[in-house]
């Protein structure tokens, strides 16, 4: 295995582990995709994150079928090759059932500029894709419908999924949205949030890029 390729397993392992410590996921729920040389890594199934190692994280063909002789890849795999296929703007993708966050996506709502981090996301309204059963294809094409351009959607009585050009990025967004959704539904239970407007939205959007110190990829 190259020195690369063995960075990029560790780089899933990491990613997957930092969702736990962060409260994101827990247990064996979501998942972790990267596009590598020649394809996508991704997490295997049923294998809790603190149980994770390099070896165990499954190489995908870039049509999401697998070389013999790996460990049984993601139930979502289908989820991790088709966003990645539609959005060669990016290279990770983050998928959890954080709680805040899902609740949004079981009633079915997206979450609104009810704070300007939701720029993080790259647009004024984080949508919900439509629901279908785990793992198929209709889920995977259901979120590439409402992930459209955007960094982040929430997805019908499941989850969460967030893109980024790195595992970094895609999971600090994961954690930007569960905490817009605690922060909407907090503003919900005592009165009516103000949402800003897309023109603002898109003012936010624009000094992110510069926010932070230079290089670091604060802006995301
Ligand atoms: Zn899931």
């Amino acid at each position: 295995m190259s020195d690369a390729a063995a960075h990029a397993r560790a780089e899933v392992v990491a990613a997957a582990q930092r969702l736990g410590m962060l409260g994101l996921n827990w247990g064996t729920a979501g998942n972790v995709g990267l596009r590598v040389s020649g394809g996508l890594l991704v997490t295997p199934s049923g294998v809790p994150a603190e149980e994770l190692e390099p070896d165990l994280v499954v190489a995908l063909r870039p049509d999401g079928t697998a070389p013999p002789g790996q460990p049984v890849p993601t139930s979502e795999w289908r989820l991790h090759s088709a966003v990645l296929a539609a959005r060669p703007d990016i290279a990770a993708i983050v998928h959890t059932h954080s709680i805040e966050a899902t609740a949004f996506a079981c009633l079915r709502q997206p979450l609104p500029a009810v704070h300007y981090v939701v720029a993080r996301a790259g647009v004024s309204e984080i949508p919900c894709a439509r629901y279908a059963t785990y793992g198929t294809q209709e889920l995977a094409d259901n979120v590439v419908d409402a992930l459209d351009r955007g960094g982040a959607c929430l997805i019908a009585n499941h989850g969460v999924l967030t893109v980024g050009r790195s595992l970094d990025a895609a999971v600090a967004l994961a954690a930007d949205v569960e905490w817009l959704a605690a922060v909407y539904r907090r503003t919900l239970t005592v009165g009516e949030p103000v949402i800003l407007p897309p023109d603002e939205i898109d003012r936010v959007a624009e000094q992110f890029t510069s926010y932070g110190q230079p290089g670091c990829g604060a802006g995301r």
